[in-house]
């Protein structure tokens, strides 16, 4: 078990010589247990938020949800949340409570708290005080509700994608009532922000345990992304596949690596699949211009999702490319550099290599040999002394354009254009002079009408 470290306990020993009961709580008894580092340590405490602040007078301290009881200290090891032990009161709309009262002990504060392996604490000794089985359900592997499951996601339905999230992000099976009672309120979600709810589904989606989590309660996550529902069970009809569409998607999932920007977008890449499928004279299925259109749909999910631009942009612009085949030349290459970015090919590599991790074998080999070698040609093309893969990088700039006697406006862009398109054909090397020459050649052509 992880040690409190010395900045918590100094908070807590200060709690204690002040004669208020203190302790660690939650998470960071939950991760110390299974031997993780815990990310943060959260207190709780039989002081009020203004008697935590009297006795922690030295330190500067947030008023983070002092309304709900919570202060944040700041201390040389990271910030650390104290709150008074507190029950809750009334939920309506099965999210926060309207209300909290604050208790004189903890029991009744370990109540109020979501499931059994979140419900401990730390005594002054380092032992752990389980009160609902936390300890025996860690050592299981199951995440179970503290009290009624029905009850508890009735209060706040927001539990129901954090079981979802803590299953992901420490692999653990939910339990079978539990689980059960999530699946059957998952439409008491719809009463959640959705920032909150994006925030849960970025933690599902980036824990080992995720294309699990979404094959298992693929129910609870087309309420929040209806727009999925019609991937499950969509039979592909195709050679190149082996599951259907959400099977497949929950698989790409797994295979990307645990980064939000690519793993949302294995999530959302086949999201236009059903509506642009179409079946050949063979029977075959189809899917032209899903990468287009399921670009078009993962910008409106995620706008309503309340996901941030910069997140936004770049998992569309994965999912509008995800379906070309890695570019196999420096040619291709720089043409598509100037697309979508070195970060975007880059992320592109991963992208290509998930989809195809649930494919038949011999799909699979030749994709991945196309990866491999796009990527092989990426890096050559780096290698290069200087590198040219959009107008910007072109060794000549605007400025120089103009010296040659262009007019100003949009002929020198075009110029520019011309010159990043013969260097992208091989036609003339990335080098200042050659690339001057080649303008000159241009302008004169222009002058005698030849253009
Ligand atoms: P993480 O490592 O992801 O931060 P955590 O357990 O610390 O996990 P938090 O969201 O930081 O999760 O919440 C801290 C604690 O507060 C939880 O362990 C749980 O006891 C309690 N808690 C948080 N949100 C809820 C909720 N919606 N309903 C009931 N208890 C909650
Ligand atoms: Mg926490």
């Amino acid at each position: 078990m992880t040690p409190v470290p010395p900045y918590v306990y100094t908070l807590l020993t200060a709690l204690w010589d002040a004669g208020f009961a203190a302790h660690p709580v939650g998470g960071c008894v939950r991760d110390s247990l299974l031997g993780k580092e815990p990310a943060d340590w959260d207190l709780c405490t039989a002081a009020r938020p203004e008697q935590v602040e009297a006795v922690l007078a030295g330190y500067r301290i947030l008023e983070t949800g002092v309304r709900h009881g919570t202060v944040t200290v700041l201390t040389a090891g990271g910030p650390v949340e104290i709150t008074t032990f507190r029950a809750d009161g009334e939920y309506r709309d099965s999210r926060r409570p309207e209300s909290v009262t604050f208790v004189p002990d903890l029991r009744a504060d370990l109540a109020r708290r979501d499931f059994t392996v979140n419900a401990m604490a730390l005594d002054r000794d380092g032992g752990v005080i389980d009160l609902y089985g936390g300890r025996a359900d860690l050592a299981a592997g199951v995440i179970r509700c503290v009290g009624d499951p029905d009850e508890r996601f009735g209060e706040d339905a927001l539990r129901i994608l954090r079981a979802l999230r803590f299953a992901s992000k420490l692999d653990l099976a939910i339990e079978p009532a539990t689980a059960a009672s999530a699946v059957k309120n998952r439409a008491l979600l719809d009463n959640i922000a959705r920032e909150r709810v994006f925030a849960e589904l970025g933690g599902i989606l980036t824990g080992p345990g995720a294309g699990r989590v979404l094959r298992d309660y693929g129910s609870v996550v087309f309420q929040v992304i209806p727009e999925l529902a019609a991937e499950k069970g969509f039979d592909q009809k195709s050679p190149h596949h082996i599951h259907d569409v959400w099977t497949h998607t929950t698989m790409a999932v797994d295979a990307a690596p645990a980064d939000i920007v690519l793993r949302l977008a294995m999530l959302l890449h086949d999201a236009a699949k059903p509506v642009c499928f179409f079946t050949d004279e063979q029977g075959t299925g189809h899917f032209y211009g899903h990468g287009e259109k399921g670009a078009e749909l993962a910008g409106s999910i995620l706008r309503r999702l309340r996901c941030d631009n910069d997140t936004r942009e770049r998992v569309c612009l994965l999912i509008r490319h995800h379906d070309v085949c890695p570019p196999q030349s420096v040619k291709a290459m720089r043409k598509f550099l100037a697309k979508v970015g070195e970060t975007g090919v880059r992320q592109l590599m991963a992208c290509w290599r998930a989809d195809s991790a649930d494919r038949a074998q011999p799909v699979r080999e030749r994709n991945l040999a196309l990866v491999d070698a796009s990527e092989q040609v990426l890096e050559a093309l780096f290698a290069e002394e200087a590198p040219c893969f959009s107008v910007k990088s072109l060794a000549v700039n605007g400025r120089d354009i103009l010296a040659l006697g262009v007019p100003e406006g949009p002929a020198v862009g075009q110029m520019l254009q011309e010159l990043f398109d013969a260097v992208a054909d091989g036609a003339v090397p990335n080098e200042r002079d050659a690339l001057l020459e080649k303008a000159a050649e241009y302008c004169n052509l222009e002058k005698k009408g030849l253009q």
